[in-house]
């Protein structure tokens, strides 16, 4: 049985209550992780600020990137194990994993670099006096975050939070939580100091309802479904307190009648189905010039029925969804798609023995789909891609901006004006150009417009998100 980490120390429950952690590959219960509440939250916000106000708010910028390093090292020196709980935990493919442990460190090492670079200002004002805008930390940060990516999640939003020198609470997700309380114990080897971060587990609308509310905090990251996202945001601006939401997406790839294709087919079938689709970034939509609709769809379609899932163990191109709901919400919009009479296109392959108590859905290629089904408009988060035919360049823009969501958009052309046109007309925070990053870059500011979310994590910028400035006036005559 695990426990959760608040102040440098591992705690049951104060209630001793427990949430089962279930193996999305064959369905069994194989740990326990407490289910914290508000009691929990309390304990993690006090112990996060008693850091703030202890040794590691008395740290340099330079010696907390140094720190953040040595994380990113030890996480680098632990990754077998590391991929190997992540593996279990999600159902991901055991090589997913492990690029996700990668990534995580990378986060660290990026992050760590980037410490002691993030500089304040001096402004030019009225004679005799002199002004410096100062760059400081928020203060307790809080970060929920959902169980698609839990590691990378966690490096994403924790790392550039404790770059800046805040103290971080982080409500991991029920069903995916084990990662990060092995981290948090690799991090504390690594020297990371008490009440630093700060990991309670528990379910959303307990623990994750008690952080989001709690007057303490300075500052929600949240990143996970719509729904809870508006939710957090009430209860951030119960207390002022800002606000960072990474949430749905619909993401489009525009392939128009030049498109290389030999290069971009293999690209679009990952894009939907790694992590089994459950990728905020997945390209859902795969929007197609109708004089190359048919051609392309069916070179598409050939590799869509290659894809194989099966359990982490087998390492093949998907594993199982998370969870028997995410299970019932895939399948119940591949039913009613068929039951719509929208044609099938391709399927791709479960493999005969990956067990039958798994969470496992047939990737699905749908197509010709109608732009007002639900396929062509709501998130499925699952390995399910809709095919679209568009006329010509302001009906693709039309068509892609046709969602509620803008997260990320993809443009295939060999037409270097055209790519240029379409990716700034599209409303999204990231546009790839005959390629696609699904997930990737670390460096990349990344975040969404529209129903996707506000405010921008990844690459430099997150430092900003994360901080505050002050304005010093002085007047010396
Ligand atoms: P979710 O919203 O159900 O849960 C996300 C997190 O919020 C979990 O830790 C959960 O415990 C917590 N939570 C649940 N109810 C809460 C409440 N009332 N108050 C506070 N916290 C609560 O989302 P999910 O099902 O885990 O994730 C899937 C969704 O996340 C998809 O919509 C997906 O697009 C989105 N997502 C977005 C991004 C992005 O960066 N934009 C990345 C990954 C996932």
């Amino acid at each position: 049985m695990k426990q959760m980490f608040i102040g440098g120390r591992w705690l049951a429950a104060q209630d001793g209550r427990t949430i089962p952690v279930v193996s999305p590959a064959d369905g069994e219960a194989f740990e326990q992780i407490p289910r914290g509440g508000a009691h929990e939250v309390d304990r993690a916000v006090a112990a996060a600020r008693a850091a703030l106000d202890g040794p590691w708010g008395r740290l340099g910028a330079t010696e907390r990137g140094r720190i953040l390093g040595r994380i990113a090292d030890a996480v680098l020196a632990h990754e077998d194990e590391l991929a190997r709980i992540e593996a279990q935990d999600t159902g991901k493919p055991t090589s997913t994993a492990r690029n996700d442990i990668r990534v995580l460190a990378r986060y660290f090492e990026f992050y760590g670099a980037a410490a002691d670079k993030v500089h304040g200002q001096t402004i030019p004002f009225l004679p005799g006096h002199q002004v410096s805008l100062l760059r400081e930390p928020l203060g307790v940060t809080a970060h929920i975050i959902p169980w698609n990516y839990p590691a990378q999640m966690l490096g994403r939003t924790v790392a550039p939070a404790l770059a800046m020198g805040n103290a971080a609470v982080l409500k991991p997700a029920e069903d995916t939580s084990l990662s990060a309380l092995r981290f948090a114990e690799i991090a504390t080897a690594a020297g990371l100091p008490e009440g630093a971060l700060n990991i309670v587990t528990g379910l959303g609308e307990e623990a994750g309802a008690a952080l989001a509310a709690h007057p303490g905090i300075d500052f929600v990251s949240f990143t996970g479904s719509n729904e809870v996202g508006t939710l957090v945001q009430q209860a951030a601006a119960r207390h002022a307190v800002k606000c960072v939401l990474e949430l749905g997406g619909k993401s489009p790839q525009i392939v128009f009648d030049d498109v290389d294709a030999a290069r971009a087919v293999p690209i679009i079938v990952r894009a939907i189905v790694q992590n089994a689709g459950q990728t905020c970034t997945a390209g859902s939509r795969l929007l197609v010039q109708r004089s190359i609709h048919d051609r392309f769809v069916s070179l598409v379609a050939e590799a869509f029925a290659r894809v194989r899932v099966g359990t982490p163990a087998m390492d093949l191109d998907c594993g199982p969804v998370m969870n028997p709901a995410q299970q019932r919400r895939v399948q119940r919009y591949i039913d009613e798609a068929r039951a719509a009479g929208i044609p099938v296109l391709a399927e791709g392959r479960i493999e005969a023995d990956a067990p039958r108590t798994g969470f496992y859905v047939k990737p699905t290629l749908f197509g010709p789909v109608p732009r007002d089904a639900a396929l062509a408009r709501e998130e499925v988060f699952g390995p399910v891609l809709a095919a679209l035919p568009f006329d010509d360049e302001a009906d693709a823009i039309r068509l892609a901006n046709g969602t509620d969501y803008g997260l990320l958009a993809a443009v295939w052309t060999e037409n270097a004006g055209r790519l240029q046109r379409v990716a700034k007309a599209v409303r999204a925070g990231q546009v790839f150009m005959n390629c696609y990053g699904a997930g990737g870059g670390v460096e990349l500011p990344f975040g969404g417009t529209k129903r996707s979310g506000h405010g921008r994590e990844k690459g430099l910028l997150a430092l900003e998100e994360l901080s505050t400035t002050k304005t010093l006036v002085q007047f010396h005559g």
